[in-house]
């Protein structure tokens, strides 16, 4: 199966992700972790200039989806065959609510890529089997971001980028409810891993 992470910056999922990772190899499952944008060495390098390196919006998309599509084909497509796990820290949610909802990208042309990009087997589109969405205020992510002193090119622009990149979240999952299981991560670590077994309990894994 393949699970995608999501959740805007400082919403908790590199924490999270390890806790999932260690219960579903304890469940018996063979996990690949990797991430987006990247998981492979051309998409990685994609990755670098796309966060560090001005361009537009749809110059980014473009490079976002085509990390994407190099990724799928080397790695995700071959191991979900292979029957492993696929733990995906971000993926098309991902660039709907940061290049979409966040950079004001026309999301047709995002859901045009999403069609060309994610050719699943029998040409069916690839999407996660489950998206488990970190959600919270951006003011309480920011506050953990300054607490963990951590820095990007998203640190020096206003809440009001996280509050269209949370409704542009918040839209996809509206738009997609059996993929989506929403977990409110403003609480203590110790209760949104609360809410992370609950729904892993839920979905039988
Ligand atoms: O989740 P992670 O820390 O790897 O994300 C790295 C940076 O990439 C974050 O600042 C995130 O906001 C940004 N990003 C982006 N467009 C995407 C995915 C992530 O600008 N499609």
């Amino acid at each position: 199966r393949f699970i995608s992470i999501e959740g805007i910056d400082g919403a908790g999922k590199s924490t999270h992700i390890a806790a999932l990772t260690e219960r579903l190899a304890a469940g018996g499952a063979k996990v690949l972790n990797t991430r987006e944008p990247g998981g492979t060495e051309l998409a990685e390098r994609l990755r670098e200039l796309v966060l560090h390196s001005g361009m537009d919006g749809l110059t980014e998309a473009l490079l976002v989806f085509a990390g994407r599509r190099d990724h799928l084909q080397r790695v995700i497509e071959p191991a979900l065959a292979a029957g492993q796990t696929v733990l995906c820290d971000r993926f098309t949610d991902a660039t709907f609510a940061y290049q979409g909802a966040g950079r004001g990208m026309d999301l047709q042309v995002l859901a045009t890529l999403e069609q060309w990009v994610q050719q699943g087997p029998r040409g069916l589109l690839r999407q996660p089997d489950l998206t488990i969405w970190f959600d919270l205020p951006p003011a309480t992510a920011a506050q953990r971001r300054a607490a963990a002193r951590e820095a990007d090119r998203f640190e020096q622009q206003d809440l009001d980028f996280f509050e269209r990149v949370r409704a542009g979240y918040a839209a996809r999952a509206a738009a997609a409810p059996a993929r989506f299981a929403r977990i409110d991560a403003s609480g203590t670590v110790d209760e949104v891993a609360a809410q992370l077994r609950a729904v892993m309990e839920a979905r039988g894994c």
